[in-house]
């Protein structure tokens, strides 16, 4: 065991040897940072007080650089130490502009006395809107075709195009590959289209959506919050219930404003049933892809000429499977492989997150830069 006495006799030792060698270096104008950074950021606190009561001012002396660079150095770990905790986040999700009129930022400051006084956070939540699906969530459908794809039962001949006859032809492919939207023969998707894939549709405004949404993140906020300062989350219940009482007020309140009626109506054009109908048809022929190199552009390709694409990357389609594949066939199931992936990178004392446990899959996208359009797999 250590004696007290000795533990501070070892500080000292410390901290003169490190500033005796410092200042020949500081002279020698060799090296100091990196000498002085090293001992610094690694030394224990108790190391690093002494230093600074002891030592630090007298650097000055020598060099007004290095007594900077020290005084930065140890100011930046004491920060560090003494960070305050930040606040929580409530994550709502923004499911149509209502939240928003609700400002529940605002709503939030006026039940902080609510904060109990023995919480670390005495900040209110920060909050993060989730954002709704964009256009493109409903549109593309290259995904759902890869997933949806039996490589092995896959025949050309049992899938015809009448590409050929269209006027959006590539000449070069002989089937349909185009970022031109007049291809999109029903008005209201083609000017929807016209916004990009990363477009959102306004929901109709819905108040009884709009309280539960908010409520959502209130009891999550409110559970993360009581657990990080370890108490049980009823602790938190005269907050949250006045919390919740003043957005129904609010909303109680915005109703009654004369402006309402005009930000209620907005339908939403996925939601229209020749669209939706369009949209299916237009799915069964077509594959709807980003463009590459245009993220913001929605490109339109024959299914069957972009499934034929993918078999021959993989060598399975007919003209290909005699020669030599980058890819190999397994008979497992896509759960063992990642289970491989996951002990061997645990061997390596690397984690894989959650997400990342599966397989990457096979898509391209076309090049609608080149002439002719090239693909980008
Ligand atoms: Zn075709």
């Amino acid at each position: 065991m250590e004696k007290e006495g000795e533990g501070v006799v070892d500080i000292s030792n410390d901290v003169e040897s490190f500033s005796k060698q410092l200042l020949i270096l500081i002279k020698k104008n060799k090296n100091w940072r990196h000498f002085c950074y090293k001992f610094l950021i690694e030394c224990s606190l108790k190391v690093l007080n002494v230093f600074k009561l002891e030592v630090a001012h007298s650097i000055n002396n020598y060099s007004k650089n290095a007594s900077d660079f020290i005084s930065d150095l140890i100011n930046q770990r004491l920060r560090l130490k003494t960070k305050p905790t930040r606040s929580q986040f409530m994550r709502i999700y923004f499911d149509n502009k209502g939240i928003e009129m609700v400002n529940i930022s605002r709503l939030l400051h006026k039940v902080n006395d609510a904060i109990p006084d023995s919480f670390k956070i005495q900040d209110p939540p920060t909050v993060l809107f989730l954002r709704s699906p964009t256009i493109g969530s409903k549109i593309f459908n290259y995904k759902d075709v890869v997933e949806d794809l039996e490589t092995l039962e896959w025949n050309d001949d049992e899938h015809k195009c009448d590409c050929s006859n269209s006027e959006f032809c590539d000449p070069s492919h002989g089937h349909i590959v185009t970022g031109n939207l007049n291809i999109i023969t029903n008005d209201k998707l083609r000017s929807l289209l016209t916004k990009g894939p990363t477009y959102r549709e306004a929901n109709k405004i819905d108040w009884k959506k709009v309280f539960h949404c908010i409520k959502r993140g209130v009891c999550e906020v409110q559970q993360k919050w009581c657990t990080k300062e370890k108490v049980a989350a009823a602790v938190l219940d005269e907050w949250s219930s006045r919390l919740l009482h003043e957005v129904k007020l609010q909303i109680r309140a915005i109703k009654k404003r004369p402006s309402f009626r005009f930000h209620s109506k907005s339908e939403k054009i996925l939601d229209d049933n020749d669209v939706k109908s369009y949209l299916s048809e237009l799915h069964e022929k077509f594959v709807i892809t980003p463009t590459d190199k245009a993220g913001n552009n929605f490109s339109v390709v024959c299914k069957k000429f972009y499934i034929q694409c993918l078999l021959k990357e993989l060598c399975l389609s007919k003209d290909s499977k005699k020669k030599k594949s980058t890819y190999k066939n397994l008979k497992i199931k896509q759960s063992i492989v990642v289970k491989r992936h996951v002990q061997y990178m645990s061997k390596h004392n690397i984690k894989i997150e959650d997400d990342q446990k599966r397989l990457p899959f096979l898509y391209w996208i076309p090049k609608m830069h080149k002439t002719p359009s090239k693909k980008s797999i």
